[in-house]
């Protein structure tokens, strides 16, 4: 230890403590005292660590001064120096476990520096024991904060996890209502055509047989958008859906998405217009892709929209972004669901749907869709007013490599009839 420790000598006698003094000045902080009550004030101010007192001091015995300090300093080594004659009293004091070492009169000036010395170093092992208790308790303290808030982020994923799973049931009960309704009619259709053959009834229904197949094929385009739907959202959970990224007019792939769609949303009363800043915008994407995002918001806008109402697409260069937005004047949505509704599996008002069939998988898919290139949607929206998607997509290109690699072959017209197989 580089600092000294603080010894208090009491004696009442002045060459005792003189020759004390020359003893220990040069190891120890000395504190040199005549009585009892000079020696508590050293106390008070100082880190006393061994007291070295006689036994006989005027105002009372050194034992007696011993058992008021072991109570009030219970830290300090206490050393007595004591005659033989007051061995009685040194004994009990030892007994009472008061005394660290009893040197007697005349002392021998090796014991007396080995028994400071040794009553310094059980001092600086109290001492560094109180220390690591301390230590240890901070410790235990930030174990315990820590093992807290563990608890805490394991307890708040746990409640993650329950709304997970509680979303997944409720989507599963959801699903199998949607993936039934269509199954339903195909099956009774088919019940249907088997009763016809059975009595002969073929072909006097021949009418009602062709409608008959449209609603089968109807029916099927719906199951398949429902499964497409599925089977690319665990896709993209477990990170192995694909892009097929090679440069395209954008302008183009979306002008032909809604050119393609424009008979059908007439057939349902509306209006869509297709409008653009720019002829032409060649950015890397995946044509099939652009057309399932697209088709899903026109999809939307169509069923939440009102006959005679209008849908309005258009795509804007914003230099290193473009803009696709798909616009309608339909019911809206309100500001309180607007958040959740590019959650998976959520499906928001169903009240103010025009039907109220739908799994909520398709925003939660087209948001991941347009993520995976690169992009970002958002939703504008007045409740009764109408909706705005707008899709952002980097305006970057792809290598030739790329381009050629990944081109794909698009059958138009069925993906077509697939996306919007859920409207009536
Ligand atoms: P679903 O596949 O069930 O239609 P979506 O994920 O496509 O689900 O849409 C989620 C919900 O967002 C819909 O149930 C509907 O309440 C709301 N929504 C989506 N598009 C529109 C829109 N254009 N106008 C009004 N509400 C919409």
């Amino acid at each position: 230890m580089d600092t000294k420790g603080d010894l208090l000598i009491i004696d009442d006698e002045i060459e005792v403590l003189n020759s004390l003094k020359r003893f220990f000045r040069k190891e120890y902080e000395l504190h040199i005292v005549q009585n009892i009550k000079e020696a508590f004030e050293v106390l008070r101010k100082s880190n006393v660590g061994v007291i070295l007192c006689d036994q006989r001091m005027p105002e009372m015995k050194g034992t007696e001064f011993f058992k008021v300090i072991k109570k009030l300093y219970p830290d300090t080594i206490l050393i007595l120096i004591a005659g033989y004659s007051e061995l009685s009293d040194v004994i009990m004091s030892i007994n009472e476990g008061n005394i660290f070492r009893y040197i007697t009169k005349p002392w021998n000036l090796f014991d007396l520096k080995n028994a400071v010395r040794e009553a310094f170093e059980k001092n600086s092992l109290i001492k560094s024991n109180l220390i690591m208790v301390e230590e240890l308790k901070s410790a235990n303290i930030i174990l315990e904060n820590k093992a807290r808030e563990r608890t805490q982020q394991l307890e708040e994923k746990n409640d993650k996890l329950q709304k997970l799973l509680a979303s997944q049931e409720e989507f599963i009960a959801n699903i199998s209502h949607e993936l039934k309704t269509p199954l339903n009619v195909i099956c009774a259709t088919v019940q249907l055509f088997s009763m016809y053959c059975n009595n002969g009834s073929l072909d006097e229904r021949k009418d009602s047989i062709i409608k008959y197949i449209d609603s089968i094929k109807k029916n099927t385009y719906r199951l398949s958008k429902l499964i497409n739907n599925i089977v690319d959202s665990s896709k993209i959970k477990s990170g192995f859906f694909k892009l097929s990224l090679s440069n395209n007019n954008i302008i183009e792939v979306v002008e032909d998405i809604v050119t393609s769609v424009t008979d059908f949303t007439e057939s349902k009363g509306l209006n869509i217009i297709f409008d653009t800043n720019v002829e032409e915008k060649i950015i890397a994407c995946d044509p099939e892709k652009i057309e399932r995002i697209v088709l899903n918001l026109i999809s939307n806008a169509i069923k939440f929209s009102n006959f005679d109402n209008e849908i309005f697409v258009e795509v804007k260069d914003k230099g290193e972004f473009v803009e696709i937005s798909v616009e309608d004047n339909g019911i809206g949505i309100e500001k309180k669901n607007l958040k959740m509704i590019f959650d998976r599996f959520k499906q928001v008002g169903e009240a103010l749907s025009r039907n109220g069939e739908g799994t909520g998988i398709g925003l939660s898919l087209v948001k991941s869709i347009v993520e995976l290139q690169g992009g970002s949607i958002e939703v504008e929206s007045e409740f009764g007013k109408g909706s705005k998607f707008i899709v952002t997509l980097p305006a970057r290109r792809v290598s030739q490599e790329n381009m050629l690699l990944s081109s794909k072959m698009r059958n138009g017209k069925e993906s077509i009839q697939v996306e919007l197989s859920d409207i009536y």
